[in-house]
């Protein structure tokens, strides 16, 4: 293969690892999992990214989320140019904010109340500041292998047993800060059920992805979800649902639309951006009302509300609402899904392929994938070979067995059948 058609991203990739960690902003875009050089893009518009030397991918990372519109998309656009027309930050109150909060109460009728911040992590960070202190309670129960951002409560490693306290698995993080997160495997209520019998009255609720896609998109069993909210109401507990990557995307209004089971919080993130840095999080009015300046609770923000993250955020949220913008991009996902389930049966490979709305994931293992330790048996070395085959025929999937696909309304069937094509010779690639 040459390796000539990415000359300039690799001779940029040199001059970024001077001067940056490993010449990146966000640890995954380095391509450390799967190997090779990551292409530094350039230019984007619709379905596709373009690199420094030229080569075009369809893109399936979509800024890992939030461009169900696909790149670059004209309304979108305008919007900002329009608000960035009137100033691009007033550190005061706009009425924008005001339409932004009550538009995410028509997609999430649980929020009825809400806080805009800047990104993901603040989000979740700030939500369970609220959860301890509504509570008064310090402990919070986490899935292994569920991602709630880089909060030094959630860089907790998986343990071996259900009910292994944390060990930190980022230096940096105390171990006093680790004991207060308590891990469970996804999927399993019994483990939460044990989790508040061994610590009786020391916990603030639960925080979780409901379809996690951080481990891979992995699929909640009958009744898991529904479990949770028993449990965290018999226990007094908080049930907080990380909806930062599903929200938007496996429904429009989500986890707790898709599966009709609702949580006392909700941290928000990814399309609420339109591809923008923002996120949100909130909730239950009572709740939220403890949130300074109403209540005790101290988060506060710089540029939180910016009026173009907000601009573009209400873009993306009048697409979805007035278009068929989420529509066609869940139809192109499953078309996506099938043709792989085809192709896969052909070449007799037994992997698992999940799907949720606008969002897919093929699995290089046969199955069932339910929690973290079954993820985690899959054959990523297979992975990393078909990644690297797909980018030679400019498909650009995210650099991890452990990310699950995005696929936007910009995204056309015949993108769809390109990528199946080129799926076709990358999976035998892997194999042979
Ligand atoms: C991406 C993500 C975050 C972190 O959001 P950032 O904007 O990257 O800080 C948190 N939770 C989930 C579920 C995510 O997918």
């Amino acid at each position: 293969m040459s390796q000539d058609r990415w000359e300039k991203s690799r001779a940029w990739l040199e001059r970024a690892e001077k001067v940056m960690p490993g010449g990146v902003n966000s640890p995954v875009r380095a391509f450390r999992s799967v190997g090779g050089h990551p292409p530094f893009i350039c230019k984007a518009k619709g379905a596709y990214m373009w690199d420094e030397d030229g080569n075009r991918y369809i893109d399936y990372i979509n800024s890992w989320g939030p461009l169900i519109m696909g790149h670059a998309n004209d309304s979108v656009l305008a919007a900002i140019h329009e608000a960035a027309q009137l100033g691009t930050s007033y550190g005061a109150p706009t009425s924008a904010e005001v339409l932004m909060a009550e538009k995410i109460q028509t997609f999430f009728p649980s929020i009825e109340v809400v806080r805009l911040v800047s990104s993901g992590t603040e989000a979740t960070m700030s939500v369970i500041r609220l959860a301890r202190a509504a509570t008064q309670r310090p402990k919070i129960i986490k899935c292994s292998g569920c991602y709630h951002g880089h909060g030094d409560s959630f860089l907790i490693a998986a343990g071996s047993g259900a009910m292994t306290f944390g060990v930190p698995n980022s230096p940096g993080v105390t171990k006093e800060t680790a004991s207060n997160t308590i891990l469970v495997p996804y999927n399993s209520v019994e483990a939460v059920e044990q989790a508040f019998a061994e610590n009786p009255g020391q916990i603030a609720g639960i925080i979780l992805e409901p379809v996690p896609g951080n481990m891979g998109l992995i699929e909640p069993k009958e009744g898991y979800l529904q479990g949770l909210r028993d449990v965290t109401q018999k226990n007094d507990a908080l049930l907080i649902f990380d909806e930062v990557m599903t929200g938007f995307r496996v429904a429009p209004g989500g986890v707790q639309e898709l599966f009709g089971v609702t949580p006392d919080l909700t941290t928000l993130g990814k399309v609420i951006g339109g591809g923008l840095p923002m996120g949100a999080y909130g909730g239950r009015r009572d709740l939220m009302s403890m949130i300074s300046p109403s209540g005790p609770v101290y988060q506060a923000g710089t540029l939180s509300g910016n009026p173009l993250a907000v601009a573009a955020g209400m873009a993306t949220l009048n697409l979805l609402s007035d278009t068929d913008t989420f529509e066609v991009a869940a139809q192109r996902t499953q078309e996506l899904v099938d043709g792989l389930q085809t192709i896969l049966s052909e070449l007799s490979l037994e992997y698992t392929l999940t799907r949720y709305g606008t969002m897919c994931c093929l699995f290089f293992h046969p199955g069932p994938v339910v929690d973290y330790e079954s993820a985690q048996q899959s054959n990523t070395e297979a992975f990393g070979r078909y990644f690297r085959a797909m980018l030679e025929r400019g498909v650009h999937l995210p650099p991890s067995q452990f990310e699950a696909n995005f696929v936007s309304a910009a995204h056309t069937s015949e993108d769809i059948q390109t990528t199946l094509q080129a799926s076709r010779e990358a999976l035998q690639v892997a194999h042979s």
